[in-house]
């Protein structure tokens, strides 16, 4: 049974194969020591960077490798599968924040920091939540008020993913804090020399350990006017919006990869393992559970395939992004804790990935929108 992804190509093939070796060659053996430091090394940043594998889907002249988000999505399920512990970092620097600075910046802003972000010498991160406001996007409290030729912010992030790393940060705030999303609007932070933005702790998480996750301050925090993105004010709940099919597809993706690795990983095991004289495989049982998980994992496959095709083709809207989102993310948790009950106390063990997978893929239902807000955004089109 050959199943082949649409928009997979030769190029793109040959272009996995590298990449996949030299993830594991050169950056796998440092997991374990990043889960453990909670942070990824920086050069591991800059690896990348010269393997084409940021900012794959922006355009050469600012850096990128200039391909279509086929290569964003071969990148991701490389990642998730032999260097999870990047995955998610990788998703916030290349498939977001570089978008936002793509599609909403000046051509001065796109050459000032995207060849840097293509290289890995800038990591990117987007600040949206708050202590008191997550889901409610809308209610930030942050402010950014103009002040001759800057803006200075004031207010608190929570959750923020590279948040110990990044050098550059998308942070939304209030320029009118008296209207509702129309007074949003996105600044970039340079964090380099600002005396008034601050990291706070690196967050203690049960799961996602290598990816930092921080809060973030910001008191009288000054940034020049010219980094706001778009040409005016009150541009800023559109304009994420606007990004959020892509950035709920990277999370899918990521799902749909990790559903796979567990279902190989899985039958790998049961075939090796023994009980009763017979491999795991043989009971009915445990068959009928991968095979079951199996069906699934081609149904996710399919499902986001068609998602992928269609944000190529520039129309895929946000309902169908959303039913990606909360659909595979969902598959995703009860397809890895499945497999690793089929491992027994060998899946509760740190040493096989099962387990690793198995708390990883809690927060999966969470970010990037919760799955109860995906299907807030679907009931609406109903
Ligand atoms: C590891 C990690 C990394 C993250 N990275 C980032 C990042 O890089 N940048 C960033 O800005 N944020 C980031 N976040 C924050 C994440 O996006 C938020 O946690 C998420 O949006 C939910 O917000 P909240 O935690 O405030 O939960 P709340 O909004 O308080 O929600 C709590 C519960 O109430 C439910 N709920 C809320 N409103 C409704 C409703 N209208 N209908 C039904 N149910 C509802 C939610 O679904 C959830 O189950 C990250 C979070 C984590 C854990």
């Amino acid at each position: 049974m050959a199943y082949r992804s649409s928009w997979m190509t030769e190029e793109l093939d040959s272009f996995r194969t590298q990449f996949r070796r030299y993830l594991q060659a050169e950056l796998a053996p440092h997991a374990a020591r990043w889960r453990e430091a909670k942070l990824v090394d920086r050069r591991a940043w800059r690896g990348l960077g010269e393997m084409g594998a940021l900012l794959s889907s922006v355009p050469e002249q600012y850096g990128g490798m200039g391909g279509t988000f086929a290569f964003e999505a071969a990148v991701l399920e490389e990642l998730e599968v032999h260097l999870p512990e990047m995955s998610t970092s990788v998703s916030v620097h290349s498939a977001i924040v570089a978008h936002y600075i793509l599609a909403y910046g000046s051509e001065e802003q796109r050459q000032r920091w995207l060849p840097k972000m293509a290289t890995g010498e800038f990591i990117g991160a987007v600040a949206m939540t708050e202590p008191g406001t997550g889901s409610d996007l809308q209610n930030v409290r942050t402010t950014a008020r103009k002040d001759g030729s800057s803006y200075v912010i004031n207010g608190s992030k929570t959750f923020i993913t590279n948040g110990q790393n990044a050098d550059l940060i998308v942070v939304v705030a209030k320029t009118d804090p008296n209207l509702g999303a129309k007074g949003m609007s996105l600044l970039v932070l340079e964090a380099e020399g600002n005396d008034g933005f601050r990291r706070g702790r690196n967050l203690d998480k049960i799961g996602l350990n290598a990816s930092d996750t921080s809060e973030l301050f910001f008191d009288n925090a000054v940034v020049p006017a010219e980094n706001l993105l778009g040409d005016q004010e009150g541009q800023g709940f559109y304009q994420l919006m606007q990004q959020l099919p892509q950035e709920r597809l990277a999370l899918s993706l990521q799902a749909v990869a990790a559903i796979e690795h567990a279902v190989d990983i899985t039958v790998d095991y049961t075939k090796d393992r023994k009980a009763f004289g017979q491999p795991l495989i043989a009971f009915q049982n445990s068959a009928f559970k991968l095979a079951e998980r199996k069906t699934e994992a081609v149904i996710a496959r399919v499902f986001i395939d068609h998602c992928v095709e269609r944000l190529i083709a520039g129309d895929l809207d946000a309902v169908t992004a959303s039913m990606a989102k909360w659909w595979t993310t969902q598959k995703q948790n009860e397809t890895v804790d499945e497999c690793l009950q089929l491992h027994g106390g060998y899946g509760f063990m740190q040493e096989y990935p099962i387990g690793r997978m198995f708390v990883d893929a809690r927060v999966q239902k969470i970010y990037g929108g919760t799955n109860e807000i995906m299907k807030v955004l679907i009931s609406r089109s109903l």
